[in-house]
């Protein structure tokens, strides 16, 4: 089979690999559809990210779909020619996060495609794909693999709200609409948000944003004022889902949050420096997000039930053999927003 394989920055390989051997519990999948994700792009733009570095080629991917070939001993609930999505987390189930139900803490977690431990965990971004039976979650006929695919990051922002708490009846901020940023709005929408707004410097996404449900978009490089008149009266947001990494979408959200106000926090970008006095005179939660663990299954029910339509984000599908140019398109954002392979 092919697998995507990183050596280094820049340095992305289309290469022949062997199908691992089908343990009890498990199956064999047919990989059609991998999305992009931003940490795939940091390994292909920079090696790493922060003190994390690519130190043996890695196949890359975790947001991956595709059609079950064949079933291990012991496998129930699932046959061949299920289409399913495959959470990329794997947790051992057996350290102390696992047994509290933090699995996302998981102290021995071995999510594809991550150069956190030594060695690698390889990635999903290959032809065939020898998975754990409880990775996979079957999609309703009629929903496309390219849409199922969408579940992993999907997850992510289902987490993040998650960790928001209860968003009925509540004015959202939205800062930053990548992917993660848009998917947080459709999340944030189906859990009930009165009113989104959402602000990024690239009108091609913000678009998007409209387009998915913001009620109001804000380009903050144009037109900063606009965000910045939610200030007077101590703020007016009620939760601030923070989505790229950037400090000054940090400090102008904690201008316009209301006292005792959440700021929700998914995008990284290093350090960055906080106004204390904002947080402490508002009594401010600022909370971090991390992956997801139970949210991948409600994603993908959210997906095979329609009750999201997250079809508007594929921008992009390329060929495996042009996953050097797929890189490089889901890298620019004023053409892309999720670029997926196709196997
Ligand atoms: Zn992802
Ligand atoms: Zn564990």
């Amino acid at each position: 089979m092919k697998a995507v394989v990183i050596h280094s920055a820049k340095d992305l390989r289309v290469e022949e690999r062997e199908v691992d051997a089908l343990s009890t519990g498990q199956v064999e999948v047919a990989i059609e559809a991998g999305g992009i994700c931003g940490s795939d792009l940091h390994y292909y733009n920079h090696g790493g990210f922060g003190t994390v570095r690519v130190r043996e080629p890695m196949i890359l991917g975790h947001e991956v779909a595709g059609t079950i070939k064949a079933l291990g001993a012991g496998v129930s609930g699932l046959a061949v020619g299920d289409r399913v999505a495959v959470s990329p987390s794997r947790p051992c189930s057996h350290c102390e996060y696992c047994l509290k139900g933090q699995q996302n803490h998981c102290l021995n977690m071995r999510f594809y495609g991550s150069a956190m431990p030594m060695p690698h965990i390889q990635g999903a971004f290959r032809q065939r794909l020898v998975a754990e039976a409880w990775q996979c979650h079957k999609v309703a006929d009629g929903v496309s693999i390219n849409e199922a695919a969408m579940a992993e990051p999907f997850a992510v922002t289902l987490h993040g709200v998650n960790r928001a708490g209860a968003l009925t009846d509540k004015r959202v901020l939205v800062t930053g609409c990548g992917p993660i940023g848009a998917l947080t709005i459709i999340a944030a929408r189906a859990h009930g948000a009165r009113e989104i707004v959402a602000t990024d410097v690239m009108d091609a996404v913000l678009q998007k944003a409209l387009e998915i449900g913001a009620d109001r978009v804000i380009n903050v490089a144009d037109k900063p004022e606009e965000l910045s008149a939610y200030s007077v009266g101590k703020g007016y947001f009620d939760v601030q889902f923070e989505a790229s990494g950037n400090e000054r979408a940090v400090r102008s959200g904690l201008e316009v949050l209301r006292p005792r106000s959440t700021v929700v926090q998914l995008g990284l970008g290093g350090d960055v420096s906080i106004p204390q006095n904002l947080v402490v005179a508002k009594e401010i939660e600022m909370k971090g997000t991390f992956r997801f663990h139970e949210e991948f299954g409600l994603a993908v029910d959210f997906i095979s039930k329609r009750r999201v339509d997250l079809k508007p984000l594929l921008t992009g599908t390329f060929p495996l053999e042009e996953a050097v140019k797929a890189f490089e398109t889901a890298g620019d954002r004023s053409r892309s927003m999720k670029v997926q392979l196709a196997f």
